[in-house]
């Protein structure tokens, strides 16, 4: 999934909401999405930066944490990622600056590539303790 800002590059203070639902897979050992992603966004050029910030639900499917077994989880997190414009990368190389933290840049200049954020996103976000239900009393056979 990619979002084409080459519109929003054209004037600094431009914004535009983003509101969008897809399909996205990842190695399914590491994170099985079960649902659509639905991402809900604001992207601002700052002039440096595209700043995005927004919300990014889905449900994956992790291991209950008492019986194990699969189930299905919602998963909900806020996001904040910013992607360096080109601008932005030559104040950097001009003033020899640091790359600061998470400052991702732009694909060929114009497109957020998403993917791989929304997996950070997403790991990050995911329940320590999963429950297939509240009341799930855990592997049968114990009691
Ligand atoms: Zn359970």
């Amino acid at each position: 999934m990619r979002i084409d800002v080459a519109e929003l590059l054209k004037r600094i203070g431009a914004d535009a909401k983003v509101e969008t639902e897809f399909k996205l897979s990842f190695d399914k050992d590491e994170l099985e999405i079960t649902k659509p992603i639905s991402l809900k966004a604001k992207l601002v050029n700052t002039g440096e930066e595209i700043l995005m910030t927004g919300k990014v639900k889905t449900t994956v499917k992790l291991p209950c944490c008492r019986c194990l077994k699969p189930c299905e989880v919602k998963v909900e997190s806020e996001l904040e990622e910013r992607f360096k414009t080109e601008a932005g990368e030559r104040i950097a190389e001009k003033l020899e600056l640091e790359d600061r933290d998470f400052v991702s840049a732009l694909s060929k200049g114009r497109y957020i590539e998403l993917d791989e954020v929304l997996r950070q996103v997403l790991l990050t976000a995911l329940p320590t303790k999963p429950l297939c239900n509240e009341n799930c009393k855990g592997d049968e056979t114990e009691s």
